[in-house]
């Protein structure tokens, strides 16, 4: 987990501002150094690679969700019951959102990657994540008219410098040309990181953490909105920033993620 710096409050805008940009030209001078002195490796498996991102064995290890899936979540079903049939989540337990899509299955390659976005500056990875985002969300994102970003808090965004969903967020934006409402949604109280907390906690510590501020109301209104995240775990984020699209009168709300947490493909009902 990102350490929250002690630091970051007592100073002025001014030096906040500068510190941030000093940290920015480091990160990038000690990037360049690093991009002459060494040959791209896999990020998940550290083995020389042609170009960057993942090699052919990581590729390989990918597990790409792809149909038969529920229509309403996205989980993998293990056998295709025709169209429509929904999973017994789907129906006991609704979510906000209308659907969610996500690019792979979150296990261990898939990790690598979210953890090097997320932690490590690696926003070279942006483009194949979200072009195999863009790829598994297309039937929402041929409907959609925006995308916004799931937010961080600002805090984080300080320990992190970028939030990992606007980066993906961009990327869809320029594989299909759906606009992103930069700030669409803000996080209006401070929540735990989800890691470790039960399903209860988790809906618990989002709930009515994110809002639509009232000057992005007018990109929210009427419009389709695709949220988009890196992960989705238990959902208690995405379905806490759906409640909040939805109040400020979003016409409609589906999810979009990199990866998600599938505990075994689901029997249809
Ligand atoms: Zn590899």
């Amino acid at each position: 987990m990102t350490a929250e710096p002690s630091f970051a409050r007592p100073f002025s805008s001014h030096l906040y501002d500068a510190l941030t940009a000093c940290r920015a030209v480091w990160s990038h001078a000690a990037k360049l150094a690093l991009n002459i002195a060494l040959p791209t490796l896999c990020v998940a498996c550290r083995d020389p690679v042609e170009g960057e991102g993942v090699c052919a064995d990581c590729w390989a290890k990918m597990s790409f969700i792809a149909p038969p899936f529920c229509p309403r979540l996205g989980i993998p079903f293990v056998y295709d019951p025709g169209p429509d049939m929904l999973s017994m989540e789907a129906i006991s337990n609704p979510p906000a959102y209308a659907r969610a899509r996500a690019a792979v299955r979150y296990d261990d390659v898939a990790r690598t990657l979210v953890h090097a976005l997320k932690y490590q500056d690696r926003t070279d990875l942006a483009p194949a994540m979200g072009r195999w985002m863009a790829r598994a969300g297309k039937e929402l994102l041929d409907e959609a008219d925006v995308l916004v970003p799931v937010p961080l808090h600002w805090r984080r965004g300080w320990s992190r410098r970028y939030n990992q969903s606007g980066v993906l967020a961009r990327v869809i934006e320029r594989e299909t040309g759906v606009s992103v409402a930069a700030d669409g949604l803000r996080r209006i109280r401070p929540t735990e990181q989800q890691i470790g907390l039960s399903r209860t906690e988790r809906a618990s510590n989002v709930q009515g953490a994110f809002k639509v501020a009232s000057d992005r109301q007018s990109a929210i209104q009427g419009r389709r909105v695709v949220l988009i995240d890196d992960v989705l775990t238990s959902g208690a984020t995405v379905d806490a920033c759906a409640r909040a699209l939805l109040r400020a009168k979003a016409a409609a709300v589906d999810v979009l993620v990199f990866a998600r947490v599938v505990d075994g493909a689901r029997t249809p009902i």
